[in-house]
């Protein structure tokens, strides 16, 4: 187990998987330090996920572990992918699961945007 109470990085989880271009996804943005792309399983008119490229297993790791130029570089993406998707007029919802309590079923660290109607309460 590491700190965060997960298991250690796989680099056979999904997302990486994605980031090596293994599997395809429905890229919405890409910087130096992130990746935003479409939710399979929508819950929102729009529901994108943002993943930074480092193998952070959670927030848990990303916030104790990760650079200073990889945290604002992850959250500059979030908050340019929004705009840019045209959220920021209506608002927007962004969450982090983390763990099992708090439902994280992909064990590379991700926030959901979600936007396009009311999304005030849990989704999902
Ligand atoms: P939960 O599924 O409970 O929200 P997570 O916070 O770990 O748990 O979210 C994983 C998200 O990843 C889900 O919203 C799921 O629909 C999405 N997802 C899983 N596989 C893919 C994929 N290949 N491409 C895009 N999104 C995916």
């Amino acid at each position: 187990m590491s700190v965060t109470g997960l298991p250690p990085y796989d680099d056979a989880n999904i997302f990486a998987r994605i980031l090596r271009g293994e599997i395809p996804c429905k890229r919405v943005e890409e910087s130096d330090h992130a990746l935003a792309f479409h939710d399979i399983n929508p819950q929102a008119p729009v529901h994108v996920l943002v993943i930074p490229k480092g193998r952070y297993v959670s927030v848990a790791d990303f916030s104790a572990h990760a650079t200073e130029t990889e945290v604002a570089g992850f959250w500059r993406l979030v908050g340019k992918v929004a705009k840019d998707l045209g959220l920021e007029a209506g608002g927007y919802r962004v969450l982090t699961n983390m763990g099992v309590d708090g439902g994280q079923e992909v064990p590379h660290f991700h926030v959901h945007i979600f936007g396009g109607r009311w999304i005030g309460r849990m989704v999902p």
